[in-house]
């Protein structure tokens, strides 16, 4: 079955009345028929639902299709994006661990990496994605894994996966890669070498902007230990939102066409404007990675960034302006979305440090969304011109 067959076709468990939909299972735990089989489902000797936070239905099919569509052993549904990305760091290191990760990584887990794996014993190297011949010079005897965002939020970053995946197995860690902006439709890691995959499915995944959700995904014996780890520690997703997230894999394939085709067009209107000084999208010849986001990616991807000349008072000058882009902190919505990461997100963060991973006074970052392109353009254009 070919992607967007399998986003659609892949189901687990239906209720006696046979539903032709995906059902929800909201329940906290499920029932046994006597003491001896309670017996046997809780030692494993029967395959059995439990407690909705080991197991659930629900998040049994959203996880089906992760494996399917991700091509890996395995998957795991978690409460948010960070619960993913944390889990699979706190489930496979331990204290006295070292991390290798690129410094262009998401700022909750640049926090994570730097502060609470820190305080835990586990030391974090930041590296430039840039230059893998440097990574070598980060090594420990210690170091045991390697963690990456491609493209990077929100400096679109590109990093090779196979030369990553390549520096990995010369140096036996384990590849864990954030793959929350390209979706798995856009980029599959594992495919390259990745090990452990992480998602935030609060964006694409369910791609409207209603829940939050996560997912670990890899080789199964690495996966058995996350399992214990979010099981135990309680970061399990609920079933209401697993199974919004099962229905939204339905139409990924679409969006992402759509998503990708906007943000495309979009950049290429956005070279052309006299008051952007520079325009970043994966597929845009003059991206400095565009040979390897074409090996990696099907598309560009749903994020454009770019550069307005005036520098930070022009960049929320041009978000006031905006009249029909959302100013809100989410990304990969059906609804166009307008940031500046300098003033927001990135406003604590010292001034050099946001150079380093490509975030100027002026920079916008726009996530696509579905609305016809023209209308999108309109907006950006009236807002520029003001
Ligand atoms: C949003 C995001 C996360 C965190 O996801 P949440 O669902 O918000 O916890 C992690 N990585 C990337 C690249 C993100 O954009």
């Amino acid at each position: 079955m070919k992607f967007e067959t399998k986003a659609i076709r892949i189901q687990t468990d239906r209720s006696q009345h046979r539903e032709h939909s995906t059902p929800i299972f909201p329940t906290s735990s499920f029932l046994f028929n006597d003491a001896e089989q309670m017996r046997q489902v809780f030692s494993g000797e029967e395959k059995g639902n439990i407690y909705s936070r080991f197991t659930n239905p629900s998040l049994r099919e959203f996880e089906q299709k992760i494996i399917a569509l991700e091509g890996v052993e395995e998957a795991l549904a978690t409460a948010s994006g960070m619960a993913a990305v944390f889990a699979s760091f706190l489930a496979l290191l331990k204290s006295g661990d070292h991390i290798i990760a690129s410094r262009a990584v998401f700022g909750s887990t640049y926090q994570v990496l730097s502060q609470n794996l820190q305080d835990l014993g586990i030391e974090c190297t930041f590296v430039d994605p840039l230059y893998p011949d440097t990574w070598e010079d980060a090594l420990t005897e210690r170091t045991k894994m390697l963690y990456l965002e491609t493209p990077s939020n929100p400096g679109l970053v590109i990093i090779d996966l196979e030369k990553a995946a390549a520096f990995c197995r010369k140096h036996n860690l384990l590849f864990n890669v954030d793959n929350c902006f390209a979706t798995p439709y856009l980029q599959n890691p594992a495919a390259f070498g990745a090990d452990i995959i992480t998602h935030s499915a609060t964006k694409y995944i369910d791609g409207q902007g209603r829940v939050l959700g996560g997912v670990v995904a890899g080789k199964k014996e690495l996966l058995e230990k996350v399992y214990q780890f979010i099981r135990r520690t309680g970061a399990s997703l609920s079933p209401f939102n697993a199974w919004v997230l099962s229905k939204s894999l339905e139409t990924l394939a679409l969006r992402m066409d759509r998503h990708c085709s906007n943000a495309h067009d979009l950049a290429k209107w956005l070279e052309k404007q006299p008051k952007v000084l520079k325009v970043n999208y994966p597929f845009l010849a003059s991206h400095p990675q565009q040979a390897i986001a074409k090996k990696q990616m099907r598309l560009g991807g749903g994020i454009v960034t770019f550069e307005i000349a005036g520098g930070l008072s022009a960049g929320s000058a041009f978000l006031d302006r905006l009249k029909m882009l959302s100013l809100t902190a989410n990304l990969g919505d059906s609804r166009s979305i307008a940031s500046h990461p300098a003033s927001t997100t990135h406003l604590r963060v010292p001034e050099a440090e946001r150079f380093k991973i490509g975030i100027t006074d002026g920079l916008i970052r726009i996530s696509t969304g579905l609305e016809h392109i023209d209308d999108i353009i309109m907006d950006i254009k009236q807002a520029l011109e003001a």
